[in-house]
């Protein structure tokens, strides 16, 4: 994502509700958060928030927090939950932070869903491991999701896809399953939610890739 860098981002971020500010102190206790013991969805590297927004208003029942590293992008989903479709959501949080440290912040088995959209390619082979569906990402994913808790990805990009498959089936997870068209797949396309990437990547043609795999 093209970074802009905006001023008043950081003091948004740091002084809305919605976002978390020490997600460290939730740790194990995120459903006293949402005051609630509903499942937990997150989704890394969020960006703009459209997908997450759309399923916390289509599912009340499952709490969503969206992780996002940079303040400039974390600062368009608040701006997108303050509008009347998303401002009385009360199953949403956000959380500004690196996704590596995702273990700080969940304790064990106490995530359901992981979403990965679109996530950066980081195409060169020797930033294999910043990639979000590395070995070491999905080993840290293991250590908040549940047993039987799911990963699902999408992208545009083939080799990123390619490489999440063959990390896959190097780790401890299972995969559920996988199309390199999803939008001409209607199994696995049913109910899918387009985010800001996938509206914009396909409509200049390009194939949506999808996995589901289980720990
Ligand atoms: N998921 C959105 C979509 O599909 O429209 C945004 C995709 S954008 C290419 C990737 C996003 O992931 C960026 O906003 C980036 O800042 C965020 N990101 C990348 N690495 C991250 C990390 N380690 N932790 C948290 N966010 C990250």
């Amino acid at each position: 994502m093209r970074l802009r860098n905006i001023p008043r981002a950081a003091e948004e971020v740091a002084n809305h509700p919605i976002v978390i500010q020490s997600g460290e102190e939730h740790k194990g206790k995120w459903n006293k958060v949402f005051d609630n013991p509903n499942p937990i969805h997150i989704e890394i590297g969020m960006g703009k928030g459209q997908f997450i927004l759309s399923l916390a208003k289509q599912n009340p029942d499952i709490n969503y927090i969206g992780i996002e590293r940079y303040t400039s992008v974390l600062l368009r989903a608040i701006e997108k939950f303050d509008t009347e479709e998303y401002s009385s959501l009360s199953n949403i949080r956000f959380l500004c932070m690196d996704a590596a440290d995702i273990a700080n912040i969940f304790a064990t088995q106490e995530v359901d869903r992981i979403y990965l959209n679109f996530s950066d390619p980081w195409p060169k082979a020797r930033h294999a491991k910043r990639r979000l569906t590395s070995r070491e990402f999905l080993a840290r994913y293991e250590e908040v999701l549940k047993q039987d808790g799911t990963i699902e990805f999408k992208t545009d990009n083939i080799p990123l896809f390619d490489f999440s498959l063959e990390e896959i089936k190097e780790s401890n997870y299972t995969l559920v399953d996988f199309t390199k068209d999803l939008h001409h797949e209607p199994s696995m396309n049913k109910g899918n939610i387009m985010t800001e990437y996938e509206a914009k990547f396909s409509a200049l043609g390009n194939p949506i890739c999808k996995l589901i795999a289980r720990r």
